[in-house]
Order: C-alpha cells, then sequence, then structure tokens
C-alpha cells in the first residue's frame, strides 16, 4: 500500500469530511473506533445499509461482507465518489479507490487512506483541522491514562504502549534510545535502541542508528531540551539528520533519571510531514509519557533483578545440601482454665512455613506434613521440644544463633549445626525464624577419630620412649600398664607374668582408685586361659565385650567374677628365649586391660593401638632383655679382667722375692762351690741364674704392664713435645752410639692425659726403631698431623720392616717375632704402648714390609680448650 505525502495532503480545502459508511451490519465497528481517533481532521459520518440510491457524501467507506463487496464497489463507483474499501480481496488498480485490509485497519492507514482517494479524485479540496484546544488537551489526557495504564498493566508490553502514542500522534515510529556517556560527560557512541514501536511492525535497525554519524548525535544533544519538528525544513541544522533518517517529522524528548542525569531520548518520528507545529500540549503531555517511560523501564529492570534473585535463592533453597526452613512465630495469650484470671501468659508457638527438601528428607518427613504445621504436630516428643527450645532461644536472643545439636531421628542420631535467624517486621517484632542446617555427623566422627587416632599414637610415642629409656624390664612394664590405663581409660591394667608351666603372677598394674589391686597375686594359667592359650603364643589379642553374656570355663569365670572384671582386652607379651635369641619367642607374660563398671566395644582403633603396643612392648623388652644379657657379659668380663689384673699385679709382686730369693742363692752357689763343681753343674747354674735374670725382666715388665690400670692418675694437659724430649733424653747414650739421625717436627700438640705414660710411649717407640734397624743406620722420622677428632702422630724408622702378617700380633702381651739371640727383650713393649694409647682413648696401628722399614701411628684425642 502505497501513502501520499502529508505535504501534499494539506493542500486540500475542507474542513469537515462527510463520510458514507456503507455496510451490512452497522452496529458499532472497529471501523468507528479508528474514525473517532483521528483528530486531524474534522469528520462526520454516517453508515447505511446498502440501498439505492446513496446518500450524498464526500467519501463512501465500503465496509461489507467480501461477497458482496463486488456488486456494492460498482453501484459506490457509479456515484463518482472517493471510496475506500475495508477488505482483504485485491482490487482493480483505479483513482479514487483504495483498499485497506481489515486487520491494518488503524486511524493512521484510514487517514491516510482518505488522503490519496481524496487526492485523485478531488485535487481542490482542502481538509483545514480547527484548533480546538480544550478537545485536544482532553485527548491527549485519555491518551496519557491509557498509555499509562498499558504500561502498568501486568502482562504490558512496551510496543503496545508506544503504539498507543503513535496511533494517536500519527507518526510512524517511536523509538527510545539510552546514550553511553564516558566520564567527561560526552557521548562516544551512538545511542542503543532500547525499545521502538512502528506502525507497519517493521523491526528497529540498529545498525542504521550504529551508522550515523556522530557528531549528528552530539548536535542532537546540544539543540537541548525538546526538538520538535513538523515539517523536515523547519530547522535547517536538522535536516542531514532527518534526511538521514528518512523522516519529515521529529520529536526528541529527554528522558532523564532519578537523579537527574540525562539517560536516553524518546523520538517520534513520520515520513509524511504534520500538518501543525507540535503544540505546547502536545509536547508537555508527551514529557510526562517519556517520564512515565523511564519509571517503567527502571521498574521493569529491578523487577527482573528480583526476578533472577528470586529464581537464584529458589534454585539455592531446593537443591541446597543444607536443611533450609522458615518457622512462622506465633504469640497468643493463653489462659488457664483453673485460674483464667491471674495466670496469663504470652505463648510461643512456632509452625513450619517453609521447608527445603533437604530438609523433609532429613526429617523423613513430606512437605504436605509438616508445612503450617507445629513441630509438636510432626515430630516425636523429645525432638520437638528441643526444636522449639532452640527456637525459642533465637527469638529471646533476638540475634542470629548458630550451634551444634545432635538431633536423635527415628533410626539413627546426627549432629548438625544449625543456624537461626530472626526476621523482624517494621515495629522490630520478630514474625519469622529463618533456619539452616548442615549435617556434620561424618565431620565430627571423623575429627573424633583422628584425635582418639592422634592421642594413641602420642601415647604410643612416649611409651616407646618411656619404655627406651627405662631399660629396665620391671620399670617398663609399670610404665606401660599406667599409660594404657590413662589412655584407653581402663579400671585396671595388669601384667602377669608367667612364672612356670602352672603359674603366674600379677607383676605390674595400674588401677583405677575404686578397683580391687591384683598386684602380686599369683593365679594358675587356667585362670587367664579361656579355652584357645595357644593363641597367645602366636601373639594374637583376646577381647570380651562383656563377660556376663560370655561363656568362659570356670577357672576364668571365676578369676573375672572375683576381681569385678565386666569387659577386657588381653595382650600376649612375647620375647625371644634367653639362650636362643633367633628361636620361637617364648609367652612372658599378659598385659590384661580390664573394665569393671560397663561393658564396652573395643573398637578397631584401639585394637589396632594395642597390636602396635604390642609390637613396641615385645622388641623392647627383647632388647632390655639383651641389654641385660649384654650388661651381664660386661660386668663378667670388667670382674674377670679386674681379678686378672690383680692376679698379674700380686703375682709379678710375690713372685719377684722367691725369685730374688732363687738368683741370690744361685750366685751364692757358685761363688762359694763353683769351683767345687764340674763343669756340667756349672753350666747348669748358669741356666740358672740367666733364666731367673729372664725371669726377673718378664715379672718386671709385667708388673709394668699391669700397674698401668691400676695406678692410673688424673689427667692433665701434658705437651707431647716435653714427653718425646725427655724420651729422648733416656736414649741419648743408644741414639749416639747407633749414630741414629732423628727428625722430629718443631713442636708437638698438648693432649690430656698422663705425662709419664705417654713419654714410656714414645721411648718404646723409638728404642724398638733403634732396636730393630738391621745393619743400617737408622734414620727415625717423627711427625704429626691432625684429622676430624684426633691428632696422628707417626714413627717412622728405616729398619728390617715386619711382615704384614703378624702386624696385629706385636701389640699382644710376650708377643714376639724374634729370638733373644737376635734381638733380646721380653716382648712386653709393644702391648704397653697399645695399653696406654688405649687408655688416652685412641688407637695405634702400624704399616710396613719386611726390609722396608716399620712405620708406627698413634692417635689421640685432640682437647679442645
Ligand atoms: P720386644 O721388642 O721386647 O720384642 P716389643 O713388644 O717392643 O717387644 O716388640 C714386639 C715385636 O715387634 C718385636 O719382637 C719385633 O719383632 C717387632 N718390632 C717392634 N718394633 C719394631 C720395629 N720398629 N721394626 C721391626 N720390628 C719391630
Amino acid at each position: 500500500m502505497t501513502y501520499l505525502p502529508l505535504a501534499q495532503a494539506s493542500t486540500l480545502t475542507k474542513s469537515l469530511l462527510h463520510i458514507l459508511i456503507v455496510g451490512e451490519d452497522l452496529g458499532r465497528s472497529p471501523l468507528e473506533d479508528c474514525l473517532e481517533q483521528i483528530s486531524r481532521w474534522d469528520l462526520s459520518w454516517r453508515s447505511q445499509p446498502f440501498v439505492t440510491p446513496l446518500e450524498p457524501a464526500d467519501l463512501i467507506i465500503l465496509f461489507c461482507p467480501e461477497a458482496l463487496t463486488e456488486i456494492w464497489l460498482d453501484q459506490s463507483l457509479a456515484l463518482a465518489l472517493p471510496v475506500v474499501v475495508v477488505t482483504a480481496a485485491p482490487l482493480p488498480k483505479q483513482p479514487g479507490l483504495i483498499a485497506i485490509p481489515p486487520g491494518e485497519l488503524s486511524p493512521l492507514t484510514l487517514e491516510l487512506g482518505f488522503r490519496a482517494v481524496l487526492q485523485e479524485k478531488a485535487s481542490d479540496l482542502v481538509l483545514q483541522p480547527a484548533p480546538r484546544p480544550l478537545e485536544t488537551h482532553l485527548q491527549l489526557t485519555t491518551i496519557l491514562v491509557k498509555f499509562s495504564q498499558a504500561l502498568f498493566r501486568p502482562e504490558a508490553t512496551l510496543d503496545k504502549a508506544l503504539g498507543i502514542l503513535g496511533r494517536h500522534l500519527q507518526m510512524e515510529r517511536i523509538t527510545i534510545f539510552q546514550w553511553h556517556w564516558d566520564g567527561a560527560g560526552q557521548i562516544n557512541s551512538p545511542p542503543n535502541i532500547v525499545e521502538q514501536w512502528s506502525y507497519d511492525g517493521s523491526p528497529p535497525c540498529q545498525k542504521k542508528v550504529a551508522e550515523f554519524p556522530l557528531h549528528w548525535w552530539q548536535q542532537l544533544l546540544e539543540l537541548g531540551d525538546v526538538v520538535a519538528i513538523a515539517h523536515q525544513h523547519q530547522d535547517p541544522k536538522l535536516v542531514p539528520l532527518l534526511e538521514f533518517l528518512d523522516v519529515k517529522a521529529f520529536l526528541g524528548l529527554p528522558i532523564f533519571d532519578h537523579q537527574g542525569h540525562h539517560w536516553g531520548h524518546l523520538i517520534f518520528t513520520s515520513e509524511v510531514a504534520r500538518a501543525h507545529p507540535w503544540s505546547a500540549l502536545e509536547i508537555q503531555a508527551l514529557k510526562m509519557a517519556a517520564e512515565l517511560l523511564h519509571h517503567n523501564l527502571i521498574r521493569t529492570a529491578t523487577q527482573r533483578e528480583l526476578e533472577a534473585s528470586e529464581a537464584l535463592y529458589a534454585g539455592i533453597v531446593t537443591h541446597s545440601a543444607e536443611a533450609i526452613f522458615l518457622i512462622r512465630v506465633h504469640r497468643a495469650i493463653a489462659i488457664t482454665a483453673a485460674a483464667p484470671v491471674d495466670l496469663t501468659e504470652l505463648v510461643t508457638e512456632f509452625t513450619f512455613e517453609m521447608v527445603n527438601p533437604t530438609y523433609c528428607e532429613k526429617m523423613g518427613v513430606y512437605p504436605r506434613q509438616i508445612i503450617g504445621k507445629s513441630p509438636q504436630t510432626v515430630f516425636p516428643e523429645k525432638l520437638a521440644q528441643q526444636l522449639c527450645d532452640s527456637f525459642q532461644g533465637c527469638l529471646e536472643i533476638g540475634e542470629t544463633l548458630l550451634f551444634e545439636e545432635v538431633i536423635e531421628l527415628p533410626d539413627c542420631t546426627q549432629i548438625w549445626r544449625t543456624c537461626l535467624i530472626p526476621i523482624r517486621d517494621r515495629q522490630g517484632t520478630i514474625q519469622q525464624i529463618q533456619g539452616s542446617a548442615r549435617d556434620v555427623t561424618e565431620e565430627r566422627q571423623l575429627e573424633l577419630t583422628k584425635m582418639r587416632y592422634s592421642r594413641h599414637q602420642h601415647m604410643l610415642a612416649s611409651l616407646t620412649v618411656k619404655i627406651l629409656r627405662s631399660w629396665d624390664m620391671d620399670k617398663m612394664l609399670t610404665t606401660t600398664v599406667q599409660e594404657l590405663r590413662k589412655t584407653l581409660q581402663a579400671d585396671r591394667v595388669i601384667f602377669w607374668e608367667i612364672l612356670n608351666e602352672t603359674e603366674g603372677k600379677v607383676t605390674a598394674e595400674a588401677t583405677h582408685p575404686n578397683v580391687r589391686s591384683m598386684l602380686h597375686h599369683r593365679f594358675p594359667l587356667a585362670a587367664f586361659n579361656r579355652g584357645d592359650f595357644d593363641l597367645f603364643r602366636q601373639g594374637e589379642l583376646q577381647t570380651c565385650i562383656d563377660v556376663e553374656a560370655a561363656k568362659f570355663p570356670p577357672a576364668h569365670d571365676a578369676m573375672l567374677r572375683e576381681y569385678g572384671v565386666v569387659a577386657y582386652a588381653v595382650l600376649p607379651v612375647l620375647v625371644s628365649a634367653m639362650d636362643d635369641p633367633e628361636g620361637e619367642p617364648r609367652l612372658k607374660g599378659l598385659i590384661c586391660v580390664q573394665q569393671c563398671h560397663f561393658p564396652q566395644i573395643w573398637n578397631a582403633d584401639e585394637l589396632h593401638l594395642l597390636r602396635q603396643l604390642i609390637n613396641q612392648i615385645c622388641i623392647a623388652l627383647n632388647q632390655a632383655e639383651l641389654l641385660q644379657r649384654q650388661r651381664h657379659y660386661t660386668n663378667e668380663l670388667a670382674r674377670s679382667n679386674q681379678e686378672l689384673e690383680q692376679f698379674a699385679y700380686v703375682a709379678s709382686h710375690d713372685l719377684q722375692e722367691p725369685l730374688q730369693l732363687v738368683a741370690n742363692y744361685a750366685q751364692l752357689l757358685a761363688r762359694r762351690n763353683g769351683d767345687r763343681l764340674d763343669e756340667r753343674s756349672q753350666r747348669y747354674l748358669q741356666h740358672i741364674t740367666a733364666g731367673t735374670r729372664t725371669m726377673q725382666t718378664q715379672i718386671q715388665d709385667l708388673l709394668r704392664y699391669s700397674r698401668l690400670n691400676t695406678r692410673q692418675s688424673k689427667p692433665e694437659l701434658v705437651s707431647m713435645e716435653d714427653c718425646l724430649q725427655r724420651a729422648i733424653a733416656n736414649l741419648k747414650l743408644k741414639l749416639k752410639r747407633t749414630h741414629t739421625q732423628l727428625h722430629c717436627p718443631k713442636t708437638l700438640p698438648e693432649v690430656l692425659g698422663d705425662g709419664s705414660q705417654l713419654q714410656s710411649l714414645w721411648q718404646n717407640l723409638l728404642s724398638n726403631a733403634i732396636k730393630y734397624r738391621g745393619d743400617r743406620q737408622p734414620k727415625i722420622t717423627i711427625n704429626v698431623t691432625e684429622t676430624e677428632h684426633h691428632w696422628q702422630f707417626m714413627v717412622a724408622d728405616n729398619g728390617i720392616g715386619i711382615d704384614p702378617k703378624h702386624q696385629q700380633r706385636i701389640f699382644q702381651i710376650f708377643q714376639r717375632l724374634h729370638t733373644q739371640e737376635e734381638y733380646p727383650g721380653t716382648g712386653i713393649g709393644l702391648a704397653i704402648c697399645h695399653r696406654i694409647v688405649k687408655i688416652h682413648g685412641g688407637d695405634i696401628w702400624v704399616t710396613s714390609q719386611p726390609q722396608a722399614g716399620a712405620t708406627f701411628y698413634f692417635t689421640l684425642p685432640i682437647y679442645h680448650h
């Protein structure tokens, strides 16, 4: 359908248009509604059914069933009047005839239709609308009311509301733009189309808006308040804008937000110019419309946000793993029947207003069973009371309450972390309580288990340390039973030690003050045998959770009853046999953990602890036994060594006298009767004398050796250099006679020790180096080096050397590698050296090859000042 531009239509000159509506059913029709809304011209219309002749009029509107259209059309056209036909059927094109499909019927389409046919039929016709302010004002007010109604109706759409304005003002398009202001209060992008209405439903074109140069928009804004253009050329500055938009009439109204910021623009446009300029009334009314629009936009946005947050909240509540509920608080005056006047008090009742699926699931109820009901009507009495008490607590405190509670449900007990938040009305009275609860049973149990586990581990660790520290079996067992009682909170813990094949005795005990002691009591094996005693030997642990309910052999049962044992756990203590550490372990006894007041279920954690404990105890006991054995041997060894030393000392000391006697008498015999003896006897006598001399030196050496220990002086700081110099001085003659070359370091360190012993150490080593020189001129080098903890001294010679196979042996007492004839000696020098070095906390060894000299090393601890 094409419309005549409004500009041309304005040349018609007629102020009243008589219209003849020809139709079959002439009741109130949508057509008349439309005609009523055309305000630009004065119209008068009459309706008549189709009868000939038709009454005179300026224009005929044919409004009839489609089947009749053709006949009536001919009749109408015969009158040579402009005809507007409301029909969906296609019509032949001819001047003065136009069709409007019923669906498109509107004041605007009608008006444009009128213009077209009038223009074609009667070019001299000028329609001159008469300004009627009051009527216009009323009309505008009505439209504004309609607009606002449409805007704020619940099912309203912005498009429908804008349509009311558009149709009334006969504007083709209404657009709501939103500006984007930058920080400096400038726009730097085209506005955004928030909503658009168009008479033909054509979609808004944001692309077109975006293409429009920015400065034109800026110019529009600069124009200020309202830009009202009825005709394209009214304002030359805006011609390009209007041309770009392809419109001739334009009304731009700024929209301000509630803080007075320029939020956007409401813009009316039309492709046809307006017959009249925009009136002040119209502009004022439309400004109000713009304001209403902004309110509506804000309201819609807020509503949308609210809906979204409500949806979110509902989603959270429905799907939350937490139990969520809303409690309504009711207050009532309760009048007690017995004393109705005096005893009036305010009674608070609680009912469930909302519960989420998790709450229902946890509590084992359906929503319909609980909504609107009080806890008392839904839950068992105890639980209901507990819930009401917590709600009451929240009311009394008047603040958020966070607490943990044990909820006893019919089939289980749970621990809940509950949060109650009071919700107040405007007067501050708490009307509701919003609650949420999380089941923390598993968390708590886990924590408890962890705590118990760590307590047990701690006990195990400390017990192990105590056991290991004690090194004493009795002390260790006492510590064990005490710690066990503490950790397992047992009434009595004993160690029953097996004494022989038939009986045992309680050797360690820890008891609760109210419990009878078993300490030092003897019991036959049968008292601890419930029929599977061998299991103990295999390291198995035995428990009994309730003696009352168990059926034990009489001896075992009697013992338990006599000492009031209600529940127990028994751990075997196995140790390796003294005489056979590698063999089968021996059952040393039983550790019995006893409860005398209540039956006890031994949980896996406790049993695990007990098992670990048996292992620890058994290891410790084995170690203790080993240590005892070792101590025994060491003591034995020390004792026998001491005895031996004593013996050596006494022997060498006491033997000297008779030996001296033998030597003296042999000498006497030689001196007095020597010449009377025959040659053989004289030789015998010589042997006796030589033998006694050797033995004397040996005894003296032995005495020297044994004295090393028996006469230990208090260690003092000694200069090794002094010791060496004294030794050299004693050997001066020997050194000179043998032309020995001696190389000593400039200084030697100080050490802690016995000066005379260290001097004899040097002396022995030096004299050996000279003695075992062979046929070479002796060359002796002395040196010292520092290691991490020791001084390492060295005495190297160029003598006959020592075969490596003898290098250990030579440090033992009386061990020599040569005959007296080859090299005289007693074989005690190096043994003494060895002893001295050991006494001083050092070591001595030799490196040598036969005929390649020998190098003796010895170490002494470094003394730190
Ligand atoms: P004695 O020298 O009285 O035999 P020692 O205990 O001093 O006793 O020495 C033991 C043995 O070690 C000696 O008999 C000798 O064979 C060997 N020996 C000791 N010092 C040296 C050395 N510097 N060079 C070679 N052999 C040595």
